[in-house]
């Protein structure tokens, strides 16, 4: 009997030996590596759709006056920032939260293939999902909140709250999460100007840009009078897309195409390890915020294809 069950005995010991020693290279690369940045809390806002013209790339800033006298001095802007994939809400967003451009349905019918950053930390750092928010103005952007890898589909899900309605309301629930929860990690969407957008409208449309130019500036505010915040927390303010030159198709209607209207968007960055109050023009894209957050934050995403932008830092 000894002697018949001695060998598998032997193979199990071997294999639970390997899953062990398996197990723990896993473990060290998944891990926050300390480093010596300040950086403990990040918050994405993503306007979603104002044109550079309207936006920073209008010489006098006019609908935009909290980033142009205000936040500019306190951060970084990148003019030469752009969308090089594609130009429509639902890829917009996976790319700024993946590191990785991908043609998806826009209707909210299918998830990103890969993990977003919230996703990623959650299972690094084993955190509460309450630790990690999603908080939109549109329904169809919950499916950033998981990915369909087989790897990573429903498991270490942040905590999401997506939902149809105005900015006004969608502001309020990111202040009330970050007051109650003090995420680590929160991602806003702002949808303002691509509505309006959308509806032709071009007055609303720029009220829509000046709202969220309001709401970056509160957000800042939330940052700098919080104290588990301030000093700790990197905001980055972006684009999922900008929309069409005007002259090309229906101009400031609509988007979706390579035009350098839909393509060229904003980049703000502003926290303790960034500079502050520099003007920068180094072409950069929207999968290089995703290698840059986790290098920041101490841990590495190996599928993005993105870069860190090593000009932001002091
Ligand atoms: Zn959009
Ligand atoms: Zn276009």
């Amino acid at each position: 009997m000894i002697s018949k069950t001695f060998p598998y005995l032997l193979a199990l010991g071997f294999l639970l030996s390997m899953g062990m020693s398996c197990e723990k290279e896993l473990d060290l690369d998944n891990k926050i590596t300390p480093s010596n940045f300040k950086t403990k809390n990040v918050i994405v806002l993503i306007i979603d759709g104002p044109r550079f013209t309207e936006t920073w790339g209008d010489p006098n800033n006019v609908l935009i006056p909290n980033l142009h006298n205000r936040l500019a001095a306190k951060g970084v802007i990148n003019q030469e920032f752009y969308n090089l994939g594609n130009t429509h809400t639902i890829p917009g967003h996976t790319a700024i939260v993946t590191g990785i451009y991908e043609d998806l349905d826009n209707n909210g019918r299918q998830y990103p293939s890969y993990p977003s950053f919230l996703q990623h930390w959650l299972k690094i750092t084993r955190n509460n999902p309450n630790k990690a928010w999603i908080v939109t103005s549109k329904e169809k952007l919950e499916v950033l909140s998981n990915c369909s890898s087989i790897d990573w589909r429903n498991s270490y899900l942040p905590s999401i709250d997506a939902k149809d309605r105005f900015d006004k309301s969608t502001f309020v629930a990111a202040k009330q999460i970050l007051e109650n929860f003090h995420p680590n990690l929160m991602v806003i969407n702002l949808k303002g100007p691509d509505w309006w957008g959308h509806h032709r409208n071009w007055e609303l449309y720029k009220q829509g840009i000046s709202q969220t130019d309001s709401m970056l500036n509160a957000l800042y505010d939330i940052i700098e009078t919080d104290t588990i915040y301030k000093g700790k927390t990197t905001l980055i303010m972006t684009n999922d897309h900008g929309r069409h030159l005007d002259g090309l198709r229906d101009g400031f209607v609509n988007h979706g195409d390579k035009c350098l209207g839909c393509t060229h968007i904003n980049f703000f960055g502003y926290g303790p390890d960034f500079k502050m109050g520099k003007l920068i023009n180094t072409q950069r894209e929207q999968i290089d915020i995703v290698p840059t957050i986790t290098h920041l934050l101490g841990f590495q995403m190996n599928q993005c294809n993105g870069h860190i932008m090593t000009e932001l830092f002091k």
